[in-house]
């Protein structure tokens, strides 16, 4: 009899997890991860606060592939549902039994109608801060002494980057298009006293965005959309990320139901970044957070498993991970999420603790300043919304 193969496309946060799973559960099939042609799997976290920095090299941020599963660095070109099996870059064909799609994302980029990008992209002045290979550049490029930097997006990952590289002596300039970065994540209490440190720390632009690039031979001059000119030697793009997917599955995510089951398509699922997730009011939210990711790996394999009638269901996923950033010194942890439309309750101003409630009274997320320790304990208590 053919060995039953279980293929999982992607091999980051919630592709290991869900090999880690599959082989903790005993199945004795065969276990595949497909990763992308030359790319071991590392771990993004990482990528800013190891790799840019220059604390930690590609080795250290490295990913060991899950004992007992397989691993193939050969780019997934084209996932075929239906035929249960997927076509690599090297021409292979790999036929599944069942699959977990956990391709992660990618940056959401600059309108590429505005002028002067593609020059300034070109001539490596405008970088995302995405990938293992966009820090090195950014380290690369800032490593002879101070220079000016200025990053587009004040989320999670422009804040924290904004940090490290004031940190290590650079001159920022942090543009955000919100007024109040960070609002729908860290709820109004919490985004304004982040705002509050980025504009103690580093010069803020918010409330606006680039309107046009210009390349100089030493230098990269943005024009804002107020018609404000910033000279920088380096500009990063860091305006969140779009789900990304081999082909035909790429798009706005995977819709999947809430054992994580990809919608309309037997013995497939997705976890991580790439999946769009379901809420008991109708609406689909992407989490794209390092723990929420493994938690989902893990849960689309129990849903597999409970599929191959292996294990007990799980159950419907409840996001209730934990994440943090560290800016300026200070450190924001939080746990769950704030659905849209959440109810903001300061459960404590001291230490800043914002709790988010659904119209009925569930919690469903929370948020603090400096109080990891009690963010833990919130994590427990937190409901699927
Ligand atoms: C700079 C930065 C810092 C971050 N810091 C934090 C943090 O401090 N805390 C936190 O919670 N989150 C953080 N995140 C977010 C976190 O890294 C992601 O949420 C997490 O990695 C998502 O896990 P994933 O498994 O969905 O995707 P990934 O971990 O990105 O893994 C996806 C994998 O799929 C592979 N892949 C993609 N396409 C293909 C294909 N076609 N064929 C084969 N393989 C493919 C990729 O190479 C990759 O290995 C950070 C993100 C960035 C960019």
């Amino acid at each position: 009899m053919r060995e039953r193969t279980i293929a999982i496309v992607g091999g980051g946060a919630a592709g290991n997890a869900a090999a880690r799973t599959l082989v903790g559960h005993g199945f004795e099939g065969r276990v595949l991860i497909i990763g992308e042609t030359g790319v071991a799997p590392y771990n993004r976290t990482l990528v800013d606060k190891g790799l840019m920095t220059g604390l930690l090299t590609a080795e250290q941020t490295a990913l060991p592939p899950a004992e007992g599963a397989e691993r193939l660095l050969d780019t997934a070109l084209g996932f075929d549902a239906s035929g249960s099996s997927v076509r690599l870059a090297s021409g292979v064909e790999v036929h599944f039994d069942a699959a977990i799609v956990a391709t992660g994302s990618r940056p959401r980029l600059l309108d590429t109608a505005i002028p002067g990008l593609a020059h300034a992209v070109a001539a490596g002045r405008v970088t995302t801060l995405h990938s293992a290979r966009d820090a090195e550049a950014i380290r690369d490029s800032l490593s002879s002494g101070p220079h000016r930097v200025s990053i587009l997006g004040a989320g999670l990952v422009g804040s924290e980057a904004a940090s490290l590289l004031r940190e290590a002596g650079h001159q920022i300039t942090l543009i955000a298009r919100a007024r109040t970065p960070l609002v729908p994540v860290l709820g109004r209490a919490i985004a304004e006293h982040v705002a509050d440190l980025h504009r103690r720390h580093v010069t803020t632009r918010f409330g606006r965005t680039a309107a046009a690039f210009k390349p100089r031979s030493d230098r990269v001059d943005m024009l804002l959309d107020d018609g404000e000119a910033i000279e920088s030697d380096l500009v990063i793009v860091a305006h969140g990320t779009v789900p990304s997917a081999p082909a035909p599955l790429a798009g706005r995510g995977l819709v999947v139901d809430d054992r994580l089951r990809l919608e309309g398509e037997a013995s497939v699922y997705a976890a991580g970044g790439v999946a769009v997730l379901p809420f008991s009011d109708g609406r689909r939210l992407r989490i794209d957070h390092w723990d929420d990711a493994a938690a989902q790996g893990a849960h689309a394999a129990r849903s597999l498993l409970h599929d191959l009638g292996r294990i007990g269901d799980p159950g419907p996923y409840g996001p209730s991970s934990r994440f943090s950033i560290r800016t300026h010194g200070t450190t924001i942890a939080g746990a769950g999420i704030a659905v849209p439309d959440a109810v903001e309750r300061t459960a404590s101003e001291e230490p800043l603790i914002t709790v988010f409630e659904t119209a009925e009274g569930t919690s469903t997320g929370v948020v603090g300043v400096n109080a990891a320790r009690q963010i833990h304990g919130w994590s427990t208590k937190l409901h699927r919304p």
